[in-house]
């Protein structure tokens, strides 16, 4: 990997189109890969929280998502090429993977948003393998379940939309749980956009 640091955080140097090709290595591999979309508030909460720094740093690939983040490291001297927002980068995936049937779970959001996504979703992106989907508003005690039901739906990407830093550190503190799943990503507010 080719990474800058921002602030302790470490982005990857990537173009849109490698971070696409990448994400689509690890949808295929085996293993469970994260990928993370630091934008400056993320890059700012960091700075703070040691905990999600070493989260966020754990990934396998951080995007340069928003342009704040661009900025900061050409001021740092240590330019990326261009932003890579991390919702650009769900739907090129989204828009790869249904050629391929790779199966997708929803996570994240308020009750119903997931299913409202996912109809959207198998609207845009005809061919789309949606195995599962689940509302974020759970308990800890609930996390299991969560994590039971991901495993049993087969599926191999794993959108988590809880909110930065929860999503991150949920995908970190249960990825080894994670028996099929290929890749996870920390996606913010994407249902709620897919959903419209
Ligand atoms: N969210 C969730 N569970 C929570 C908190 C937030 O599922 O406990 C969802 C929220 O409904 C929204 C998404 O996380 O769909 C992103 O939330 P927010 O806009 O606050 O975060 P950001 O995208 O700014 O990181």
């Amino acid at each position: 990997r080719d990474t800058i640091d921002i602030l302790g955080v470490k982005i990857d140097r990537i173009t849109s189109a490698y971070a696409l090709k990448k994400a689509e290595q690890m949808v295929r591999s085996d293993g469970v890969s994260t990928i993370f979309t630091p934008n400056p508030e993320i890059v700012m909460a960091a700075y703070e929280d040691a905990g999600f720094r070493e989260v966020l740093n754990s990934a396998d690939m951080c995007t340069p998502d928003g342009i704040g983040v661009v900025y900061a490291a050409k001021m740092l001297g240590t330019p990326v090429p261009e932003r890579v927002a991390g919702f650009d980068l769900v739907c090129g995936l989204l828009s790869n993977i249904r050629k391929t049937g790779e199966g997708v779970f929803l996570f994240g959001a308020k009750p119903g948003v997931a299913e409202a996504a996912a109809v959207k979703l198998l609207d845009e992106y005809v061919g789309l393998n949606i195995v599962g989907v689940h509302h974020g508003y759970f308990s800890d005690n609930e996390t299991d379940d969560i994590v039971k039901q991901i495993n049993e739906s087969g599926a191999k990407l794993l959108l988590v939309c809880l909110g930065a830093p929860k999503q991150e550190k949920w995908i970190f503190e249960n990825k080894s749980k994670l028996t099929n799943v290929s890749l996870c990503m920390g996606v913010g507010g994407a249902l709620d956009v897919f959903a419209g």
